[in-house]
């Protein structure tokens, strides 16, 4: 995840430098500009002789008009910068950071929106302006009790996405047979909250077994990078947990660790599976099981219907 995080800095130092490129710019223009330029060195005759005045060096013979004047010079300064369009303040993207994308070691908002959408970018989520929630269409034909079960989970999303990080259900498992509807909603729920800036990282729980597998066979110090996501992001789902091979006990071992912390951090996460709690247990032991399923901070979802993609 290093080289992502990486690309996302170069996103925001290229935005930095523009700013400042910018900035130059205008302040190279200004210099030739023969009003501005006159104004400036006005200024600082000005500035020099009152010093000298003031400490006695020369004698002005119109001090209070010197002085009315260098404080009128600089508003004429700024007028002609207006006037001129070249404003020589450096114009950042992110007031908030200067775009340096970190604010007091943390990351910005800015580099944490720009992290989600290259992490999306690299998850398979394609065509991100089709998850969106005003652009949800309920399939029509489909029994009405998968129908209210869908609306009843948008709906939920919907309220959970407005208030988020705000609540303290940070789990949520959303379990359903193959095909109806849960992949979409939550990557609709996951752009929503990439768009609002929050870290958010999505796999397919084969690809989180993948990752998992990597960081345990790597032996470079730099191998956090495979994981280092899945428990720094404000937001991890894991699509269809259930679907990826269990080698030598090692996603086992990692969700674990990745949930527990996630949990002490009260970091969200979501899961998706086709499997019911029962078989959750059985396949995630107990451990796992009571960290998806703790009465204080879970939400467990079944979604009831019909595979949709089975459909013609
Ligand atoms: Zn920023």
């Amino acid at each position: 995840m290093n080289n992502i995080k990486q690309k996302a800095f170069d996103i925001i130092k290229e935005r930095r430098d523009y700013a400042h490129y910018i900035a130059n710019l205008n302040q190279q223009n200004l210099e030739k500009d023969k009003e501005y330029a006159q104004l400036k060195k006005e200024l600082a005759l000005l500035t020099l002789d009152i010093a000298k005045d003031q400490a006695g060096i020369i004698k002005l013979a119109k001090v209070a008009s010197a002085k009315k004047r260098a404080k009128e010079v600089p508003k004429l300064l700024s007028a002609r910068k207006k006037e001129l369009g070249l404003e020589s303040e450096i114009n950042y993207f992110c007031k908030n950071c200067s775009d340096t994308g970190l604010i007091n070691n943390e990351m910005c908002q800015c580099l944490k929106r720009e992290l989600s959408k290259l992490l999306m970018q690299s998850s398979n989520i394609k065509d991100v302006e089709i998850y969106c929630f005003s652009k949800i269409k309920m399939p029509k034909d489909v029994s009405k009790i998968h129908k209210d079960s869908l609306q009843k989970l948008y709906d939920g999303l919907k309220n959970y996405a407005e208030n988020f990080p705000n609540s303290n259900k940070t789990k949520l498992t959303i379990s359903s047979g193959t095909g109806t509807g849960k992949t979409y909603a939550v990557k609709v729920l996951a752009n929503n909250l990439i768009n609002k800036g929050f870290y958010v990282v999505y796999t397919t729980a084969f690809g989180l077994n993948e990752m998992l597998l990597k960081h345990r066979t790597t032996f470079s110090p730099e191998k956090d990078k495979y994981i280092e996501g899945f428990f720094q992001s404000d937001m991890l789902i894991i699509d269809d947990l259930g679907t990826e091979p269990n080698l030598n006990n090692v996603t086992l071992e990692y969700l674990y660790q990745i949930l527990n912390e996630r949990l002490e951090q009260n970091k969200h996460t979501i899961i998706t599976t086709n499997l019911d709690a029962l078989v959750l247990r059985d396949r995630y032991e107990e451990r796992i099981h009571s960290r998806l399923f703790c009465k204080e901070n879970a939400t467990y979802v079944v979604i009831k219907g019909e595979d949709l993609r089975a459909r013609v």
